[in-house]
């Protein structure tokens, strides 16, 4: 039993709300309200795997919504059931084979939660079973019926909860099952319910539900100063490898996932694609994870030959988890021979289906250095590669 994980609900209809689509689908930024909820407990150092439950009817819906996010991150959704409490108890069955420690319950209609709060809602699970955000209630508080007002409710004691909410995983599932057939708001009425202690951590203004319209608005509004939810990264890449002469038979060279006839060969430890190579930099650059060599080390015997293809993937799967989307790429080759020309399209095409973008979003350039320096003399090909990103803020 270790680790925690996050279980975001997002099977509700959102009557409420009446827009085309549910709510946590709806547009917000560059992405979506589902996007941008996924995005905080995915980024967050504690969390070891994200999970979403949805309704049935909202498979496609979902998967199109999640768009921006590399969906190996994410754990696969499950469906919820009729009610809110079903819904995540699904989500918690489908937890039983990792058998976490702790686990956090969170509302898809949250954007806006924040690290700082994801953090002190773990800790407090070290003290205690449960634990949620709550904000004191600024408003006077009435008790009425039939349209009048039978007396004023002191507020001292009175709290509004949000969400996440965290358990810990054994004593939450166990209350769930327990109390299936009770209706509750919320997941830590069922911990309550069990007798078992539930602590307060601050909670924030800035992490409002979407209910409503108005709601909306706000969230687009709250976003706009924050500069859209999402910053631009960029990244620069830049490699070499060495050309060799080698028998027809055993010429040929790998570019930007082509293979291209040539009666010269580059040496590498891998299948030598300068061009994938300065691409997979840019890539680890613009999102800060260091580079090509620290995550594959040319002294592992394990890349030896391999198709640079999987450095890619590596990287594109590191912005996926950070909930990033890439926006372009330029690649430009530096060599006198072969002709690149006639292989640009293909790169181009090669690249895109590698990075699951459109080929509209990628340029694979080429230039010589007139015969002067190392390239022009033909002793190895070159490349620079810049990736421009979109990083949740
Ligand atoms: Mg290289």
């Amino acid at each position: 039993m270790s680790g925690c994980y996050a279980l975001i609900v997002a099977a509700g209809s959102g009557q409420r709300f009446g827009g085309e689509l549910p709510k946590q689908y709806s547009p917000l930024g560059g992405g979506t309200v589902l996007e941008a909820s996924i995005g905080a407990f995915l980024a967050h150092p504690k969390i070891d795997g994200v999970r979403c439950v949805i309704s049935k009817d909202d498979a496609d819906i979902y998967h199109k919504s999640i768009s921006h996010i590399y969906e190996h991150s994410l754990l696969s959704p499950v469906f919820g059931g009729e009610t809110r409490q079903q819904s995540v108890l699904s989500g918690l069955e489908s937890f039983v084979e990792e058998n976490p420690d702790k686990i956090l319950i969170h509302d898809a209609a949250r954007p806006f939660v924040s690290a700082e709060l994801i953090e002190n809602i773990i800790s407090s699970l070290e003290k205690s079973p449960g634990a949620i955000p709550t904000l004191a209630v600024v408003d006077t508080i009435k008790s009425c019926s039939d349209g009048l007002v039978d007396k004023t409710v002191p507020r001292d004691s009175l709290f509004r909860a949000q969400t996440p909410q965290g358990f810990r995983f054994k004593e939450i599932i166990t209350a769930h099952r327990e109390l299936i057939k009770e209706s509750m708001t919320d997941d830590a009425s069922i911990l309550e319910k069990s007798g078992l202690t539930v602590a307060m951590v601050a909670g924030s203004e800035q992490n409002f539900k979407i209910t409503t319209q108005d709601d909306y608005d706000r969230a687009k509004g709250y976003l706009n100063m924050l500069g859209g939810g999402f910053e631009t990264r960029t990244g620069f890449g830049y490699d070499v490898h060495r050309l060799v002469d080698k028998n027809d038979d055993e010429g040929g060279i790998r570019l930007c996932g082509v293979d291209i006839p040539f009666n010269r060969t580059l040496l590498g430890h891998s299948d030598a694609d300068v061009g994938l190579h300065a691409l997979t930099d840019a890539i680890f650059g613009a999102i800060g994870e260091g580079d090509i060599g620290e995550h594959f080390p040319p002294t592992d015997s394990r890349w030896k030959g391999l198709d640079s293809e999987v450095f890619v993937a590596r990287a594109l799967e590191l912005v996926g988890e950070k909930g990033a989307k890439i926006n372009n790429i330029d690649i430009t080759l530096v060599c006198e021979t072969p002709k690149i020309g006639p292989h640009r399209n293909h790169m181009r095409a090669r690249i895109a289906s590698m990075l699951n973008i459109d080929k509209s979003r990628i340029s694979v350039k080429a230039t010589t250095t007139e015969g002067l320096g190392a390239t022009g003399r033909g002793e190895g090909i070159a490349a620079q590669a810049v990736v421009t990103l979109s990083l949740p803020v």
